[in-house]
C-alpha cells in the first residue's frame, strides 16, 4: 500500500527503482545564524549520476521558494550520492555523509569507496562533515536522528523523526526486502547487522517508512516480516544471495551506460573486482559452478536476466544486438 505522503515539511522525489529517492526536509523557519528570511532546506541522497539533471531540476521544484542548505547521504553508493557534486556545485551547498566513509570520500580513495570495486560511475565530491549516529542533523533539522544501519554497507546510517515517526530507511529496509549485503561478498559475515538493522527499525516504531528505492509505506510490520524471511532465505542460501547481487549488478550496469552488447558486458564483468568474489564464491560453493568458467557464469546471468524480462534485447543502429536494462 503507497502512503498518503502528506508529511508535514517533506517532499519525497521518487523515480526509476535504479535511483535512489531524493527526500527533501523542509525546516519550519529560517535556521539559527541565518541570514535570509527564506525556509531552509536540506536533501537527503541526490540519486545517480547520470540522473543529475533530472534531480536538479526536481529538487528546484520540490523546493519551491525554500532555501537549499545542504546535503545528507545515506551511505555512499553511486545510486544515492551520484548528484551530489551537480547539487553541491548548483547550490553551493555543504555535503554531510556519515563517518565511515569519511575519510576515504575526502581524499577519495577508491580502496575506502565502492565505486571502482562494482565498476559504477561517480563524480567526486568534498564532504564537509559527519552524520555522527547517536546525534541528529544539524539545525534546523535536528529533529531528525541519526542511527547506524550496516549490513547493506557498513557505514549507512538512517534518520528518524519522532514527532512523525518517519525513519528513512536508505537501503536497510525496503517495501519488499532490503539492498544487496555487499560485506558478504567480501567474505564478511554481515547477515547479522541486517538483522541487528531491521530490529532496531522494529524498535523505533515508525509509522512511515521512506525507503531508499520504492515508494513510502505504511505497513511496517509486513515490511519487516519479509525482510526476515528473506534474510533467513540468504542465510540458508548464500551462494544464492551471490547470484541476486551478481544479477542486480549488472542491471544496474546496463541502467548506467544505456547497454551494452553480450560479449562487452561479460568483459565488463569479468574486469569488474566484485564479480571476481563473487564468481569464486559460485564456483566454490556450487556443483553447478564447477563445470563453468566465469564468462559462461556471466552470460548465464545475462540470459536468465533476459528470460526473466529484467534485460531487453533490441538493435542498435549499428545492427548489433545490444542489452538494455528493461
Ligand atoms: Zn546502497
Amino acid at each position: 500500500m503507497t502512503a498518503d505522503l502528506r508529511i508535514p515539511g517533506v517532499t519525497v522525489l521518487e523515480r526509476g527503482w535504479l535511483s535512489s529517492n531524493n527526500v527533501v526536509l523542509h525546516a519550519k523557519g529560517a535556521g539559527l545564524g541565518s541570514a535570509s528570511a527564506r525556509k531552509q532546506a536540506m536533501v537527503v541522497d541526490t540519486g545517480h549520476i547520470s540522473h543529475a539533471a533530472q534531480t536538479l531540476a526536481l529538487l528546484e521544484a520540490a523546493l519551491s521558494g525554500d532555501e537549499l542548505v545542504g546535503i545528507a547521504n545515506t551511505h555512499l553508493h553511486s545510486d544515492h550520492c551520484g548528484g551530489n557534486a551537480a547539487v553541491s556545485a548548483k547550490f553551493k551547498v555543504p555535503i554531510w555523509i556519515p563517518p565511515g566513509e569519511f575519510d576515504a570520500a575526502l581524499a577519495w580513495d577508491d580502496s575506502g569507496l565502492s565505486f571502482a570495486d562494482t565498476g559504477q560511475l561517480a563524480e567526486r565530491f568534498l564532504p564537509a562533515g559527519r552524520l555522527m549516529p547517536g546525534s541528529h542533523l544539524p539545525p534546523p533539522f535536528d529533529q531528525w536522528q541519526i542511527h547506524a544501519a550496516p549490513g547493506h554497507d557498513p557505514a549507512s546510517i538512517i534518520l528518524f523523526e519522532l514527532g512523525s515517526r518517519t525513519v528513512i530507511s536508505a537501503d536497510a529496509l525496503w517495501e519488499n526486502g532490503f539492498g544487496i549485503v555487499f560485506p558478504e561478498l567480501n567474505g564478511r559475515d554481515a547477515f547479522g547487522e541486517v538483522e541487528d538493522s531491521l530490529d532496531l527499525i522494529e524498535r523505533l516504531r515508525p509509522t512511515l517508512v521512506i525507503p531508499g528505492h520504492g515508494s513510502p509505506f505504511v505497513d511496517v510490520a509486513d515490511a519487516l516480516a519479509r525482510a526476515r524471511e528473506r534474510l533467513r532465505y540468504f542465510r540458508r542460501e548464500p551462494i544464492r544471495h551471490a547470484v541476486h547481487a551478481a544479477k542486480a549488478l549488472l542491471v544496474f550496469h546496463l541502467m548506467e551506460v544505456g547497454g551494452l552488447d553480450r560479449t562487452a558486458l561479460i568483459h565488463w564483468a569479468l574486469q569488474t573486482p566484485v564479480y571476481q568474489r563473487m564468481w569464486a564464491l559460485v564456483a566454490g560453493g556450487s556443483a553447478a559452478g564447477g563445470a563453468l568458467s566465469a564468462s559462461e557464469w556471466v552470460g548465464q546471468l545475462a540470459d536468465a536476466l533476459l528470460r526473466a524480462g529484467h534485460l531487453s534485447l533490441k538493435g542498435n543502429a549499428s545492427g548489433v544486438n545490444v542489452l538494455t536494462a528493461s
